[in-house]
């Protein structure tokens, strides 16, 4: 820690213990994120979170294996990667996805996924003409192409350069797996394509013990940093005097500032009673249906992407360690566009269908958890929107010590990236915003 929280002076002159100065609602990593970032700039904070920390990046044990309600990866070289190593995260352990005798999944049966220098012409995937312009329509996958408006949608960009047939649904299905949203009319090509691009380049790494090790560094140098965490949710926020006031099942809590890092901007809004309307042009959030199979043996496809449907598969352990010695964690996704209706039994027919493809015999599926609709992210960074730049900034409008954090907020970043980016500057925020309170 780099300071210590000052006390207050009472009107009589004698010190008194700190008041809070900086509230923070929630505990996911964003909630943990920005408590630590408040408390090393010297303010007293405390952390209200009703559930087991951690939020979506809980990670749950099932007979001997590791499930984290999901798919996770960090991205490399991401915000999140650089600040969660800042404040002592080990994230360096762990693996990345194995891809060699990666499949790409069509309706007509399975190819080889076009992966590496001269993929586009070993694969059965594309027709001997489109093989011809793939390389060129594929690289904003490897390469910067340049500026593109962030009003501009991927599916018009991609209209524009005439990237149509298999080597279209491709590219739109690598964008899928790097920002988990099957929207290419909705998701701003410049942010779709810059995500891509950092996860085919910089790649990423399944993390040993998944984002459940995060959430358990950061609560432990949380607790070593003396902040407070309450197990109670907030039922509203409002002003009261200077500062703010939050209402919770306990009694209420006063606070010079306030971080809301509840996962979205629907439990924000809720909170603060009413939405700045600039959150009324966010996009939608985007949503999958998962799969996790703990299984006997490490299937002989490792990794797997459907092509014509919205479907992935990846065997997370190995590398990473989640599962017992030769066993593996196997993570089979759909991802739910806006107006997806498929009943939770058929999508979990179909993600064990992608499965048995990549080798997953039924007798080798050890444990099982389907989780039908998770909200990957809480707002897809739209077109209509301007992207990414586009998002609301961490200082809620005219309302002064009122701070959000989360995967929806901020210019930089997409899903645990922005969440631990904006979540940094709103603790930073926060601390200053009470340090100037303090003093005043
Ligand atoms: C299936 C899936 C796969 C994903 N894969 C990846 C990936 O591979 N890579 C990646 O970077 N990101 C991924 N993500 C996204 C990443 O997990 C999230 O961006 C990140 O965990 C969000 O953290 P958060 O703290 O902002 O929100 P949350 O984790 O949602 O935390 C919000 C917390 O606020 C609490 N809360 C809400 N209301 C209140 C209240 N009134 N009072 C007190 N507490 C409250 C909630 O209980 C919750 O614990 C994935 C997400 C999902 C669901």
């Amino acid at each position: 820690m780099d300071a210590e929280p000052r006390g207050r002076a009472s009107s009589d002159g004698r010190s008194e213990p700190a008041a809070t100065r900086v509230a923070v609602v929630g505990g996911g990593v964003a909630g943990l994120v920005a408590a630590l970032a408040a408390r090393r700039l010297g303010a007293t904070v405390v952390l209200l979170e009703p559930h087991p920390l951690g939020g979506r990046a809980r990670t749950d044990r099932r007979g001997g294996f590791t499930f984290n309600r999901g798919p996770r990866a960090l991205y490399r070289g991401g915000r999140a990667e650089v600040v969660l190593r800042e404040l002592g995260v080990d994230v360096a352990r762990g693996g990345a996805p194995i891809v060699r005798g990666a499949l790409a999944i069509t309706t007509e049966g399975t190819h080889r996924l076009p992966v590496g220098p001269l993929a586009s012409i070993a694969t059965d995937l594309f027709g001997t003409r489109e093989k011809l312009g793939a390389a060129r329509h594929l690289l904003p996958l490897l390469r910067d192409p340049g500026p593109i408006a962030p009003d501009r949608s991927l599916a018009a960009w991609l209209d524009e350069r005439g990237t149509g047939g298999r080597v279209r649904a491709f590219l739109e299905a690598m964008v899928r797996v790097a920002t988990y949203t099957d929207a290419p009319h909705e998701l701003s090509a410049h942010d779709a394509l810059t995500q891509a691009r950092r996860a085919a380049t910089s790649g990423v790494r399944y993390l040993d013990g998944g984002f459940g090790s995060i959430v358990a560094s950061l609560l432990s140098s949380a607790t070593e940093a003396g902040i407070s965490v309450r197990p109670v949710a907030a039922r509203a926020v409002g002003h009261e005097g200077g500062g703010w006031r939050i209402a919770t099942s306990d009694g209420p809590i006063d606070a010079d500032a306030v971080v809301l890092a509840t996962g979205g901007p629907t439990a924000a809004a809720r909170l603060i009673g009413e939405a700045p309307p600039s959150w009324s042009r966010l996009g939608p959030p985007a949503r999958a249906a998962c799969l996790e199979l703990g299984v006997a043996r490490v299937p002989s496809h490792r990794f797997a992407l459907g092509i014509d449907r919205p479907t992935y598969l990846s065997v997370h352990a190995p590398p990473a360690e989640l599962a017992p010695a030769g066993h593996a964690v196997v993570h089979v996704m759909r991802y739910r566009r806006t107006g997806d209706d498929l009943a939770p039994e058929a999508s979990r027919r179909e993600l064990l269908d992608v499965a048995r493809l990549a080798g997953v015999a039924p007798d080798d599926i050890l444990e099982q958890r389907y989780l039908d609709a998770m909200e990957v992210t809480g707002a897809i960074p739209t077109a209509a929107n301007g992207g990414v730049a586009g998002r609301p900034s961490v200082a809620v409008a005219h309302q002064r010590g009122l701070f959000v954090a989360g995967d929806w907020v901020g210019p930089e970043g997409q899903l645990l990236d922005a969440a631990v980016a904006s979540a940094h500057t709103a603790g930073r925020q926060a601390a200053a915003r009470a340090g100037t309170m303090a003093t005043a």
